[in-house]
């Protein structure tokens, strides 16, 4: 198929009487790749794509869908068997459940509520959905009243001092180590960033936008799937490395190199920092400075299958078990009437349950989950699955954030390399004034930021 393709230009060129295009030997071995042989001249340079993406979460999926528009030729690279990314629509458990996003944040201005209504992709008010259920909270210690007040008085001063926060951590933030002020800077920074709250800097977090969520039914991959059709998605082909040495850019996966004018890496700050992309040359101090002024978290979300029976519990029934003021699970009963409890927790309380590996970890979720409902719960329990986003190559944390005196690391990272380097992702989501970092809805906005500024490339 493909020589006949070859055959066929090259009579057309030959009837034309014009010269054929050079066609250079990186283009023949990049040919199995890219399927066709080059699609965008410039002078001195042969280019299969004009823009290369990395990484088809939603940012690259963004990013891609905007260079489309703008009539560029874009191709995708990714490095798993399936498009998504942090978002992720499990069905190993025989029913669905969002193994990493699964809340459209400020859904009013969020730009997925709108895929989602045009791909016939429900979404549901959380405070409608939740109306339904009971939630309650176990613990030994209990969580202490004085804890849960420092928390609710955190949240109004990061609220109401937004601009001022000086760019230290969120536990010196709140007070430092007295008792109440940590419990609740500990226990904020670990269910909203999955971090400890001495690693997180305030004003970045701060920063961040509030507001409506929704929630997605079917699960929030299925928006992903649906928004991928139709691209030019290479899966399974993780980048290797990045020649930017030259004219364009020249990415190498174990399939081949292929050229274009400039590339969008969407790919999670944990992976940047693991070295798994090397960068030919390094990349500039700045960018490095921003990846080294970022950490990422730790949120983890687990599922537990069982036979059918409830245990009393009405569908999206929350249980909150605090083991510690650094440890606790959070159980979301039967969503949606399913028989799957997701688990959530995260910081290095999570680290530790990851490491622990697949069966262990949810055999000890289990038993947090029987310490709370009854032993009973054994005997009905079926299998379980635990996406542990820390240890996974193509993501080493579940969302980013700035470290305590590094509040402008999202701004270094997102600085443009070479005029054809452009980094996306939920990190650099937050840049340009915006809060919208760490979220699904602010890798969509890196996307479309970064294919703009990659599609002005010659
Ligand atoms: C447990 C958990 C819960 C969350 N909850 C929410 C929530 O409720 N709401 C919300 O808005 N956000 C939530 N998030 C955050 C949200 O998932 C992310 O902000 C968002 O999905 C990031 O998208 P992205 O495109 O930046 O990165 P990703 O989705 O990670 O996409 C990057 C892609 O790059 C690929 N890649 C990596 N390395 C390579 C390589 N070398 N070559 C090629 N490809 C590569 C990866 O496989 C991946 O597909 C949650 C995350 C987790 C983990």
């Amino acid at each position: 198929m493909r020589h006949q393709v070859w055959q066929r230009l090259l009579r057309r060129y030959l009837m034309s009487g014009k010269l054929p295009p050079v066609i250079s030997r990186r283009v023949f071995l990049a040919a199995p790749l890219i399927g066709i042989p080059y699609v965008a001249r410039a002078a001195g340079a042969v280019f299969d794509a004009d823009v290369i993406v990395i990484g088809a979460g939603a940012a690259g999926l963004a990013a891609a869908h905007e260079l489309l528009r703008l009539k560029r030729k874009v191709i995708v690279l990714e490095a798993r068997g399936r498009v998504g990314g942090r978002i992720f629509t499990d069905h190993s458990l025989g029913a669905p459940y969002d193994a990493g996003a699964f809340y459209i944040h400020w859904a009013e201005k969020n730009s997925w509520t709108r895929i989602a209504r045009l791909h016939g992709v429900k979404t549901l008010d959380e405070d409608e959905v939740q109306r339904n259920g009971r939630s309650f909270d176990r613990g030994t210690p209990p969580a202490s009243p004085d804890g849960v007040t420092a928390w609710d008085k955190l949240r109004e001063r990061l609220d109401d001092s937004k601009a001022r926060i000086a760019d230290i951590s969120m536990l010196e933030f709140a007070g430092g180590e007295k008792a109440a002020a940590a419990e609740g800077a500990l226990t904020m920074a670990r269910l909203a960033l999955g971090d400890e709250a001495e690693r997180v800097s305030a004003r970045d977090y701060a920063r961040l936008w509030a507001g409506d969520d929704r929630l997605v039914p079917d699960g929030f991959g299925t928006i992903l799937e649906r928004y991928a059709k139709g691209l030019d998605i290479r899966l399974n082909t993780p980048v290797n490395t990045i020649d930017w040495g030259g004219r364009g850019v020249r990415v190498t996966t174990p399939d081949g190199t292929i050229n274009a004018r400039s590339v969008v890496v969407s790919v999670p700050v944990g992976a940047l920092q693991s070295g798994s992309i090397k960068f030919t040359p390094g990349l500039p101090s700045i960018n490095v400075a921003g990846l080294q002024g970022l950490g990422m978290g730790a949120s983890t979300r687990m599922a537990l299958r069982f036979d059918g029976a409830r245990f009393g519990l009405a569908p999206h029934t929350n249980v909150r078990l605090r083991l510690s003021a650094r440890q606790s699970f959070s159980f979301g009963c039967f969503d949606w009437n399913r028989d799957l409890v997701t688990v959530y927790f995260g910081g290095d309380h999570a680290r530790e349950v990851i490491a622990m590996g697949q069966e262990p970890a949810c055999a000890h979720v289990l038993d947090q989950f029987a310490g709370v409902m009854g032993n009973d719960v054994r005997q009905h329990y079926i299998g379980g699955r635990l996406n542990g986003w820390w240890n996974d190559p193509w993501s080493c944390g579940a969302y980013s954030h700035a470290l305590p005196g590094r509040a402008n690391a999202r701004e270094q990272l997102a600085e443009p390399v070479g005029a054809r380097i452009f980094f996306a992702g939920e990190a650099t989501g937050g840049t340009g004034g915006s809060g919208a970092a760490i979220t699904a809805g602010g890798a969509y906005l890196s996307g479309i930021v970064a294919a703009r500024k990659a599609a002005k490339t010659v």
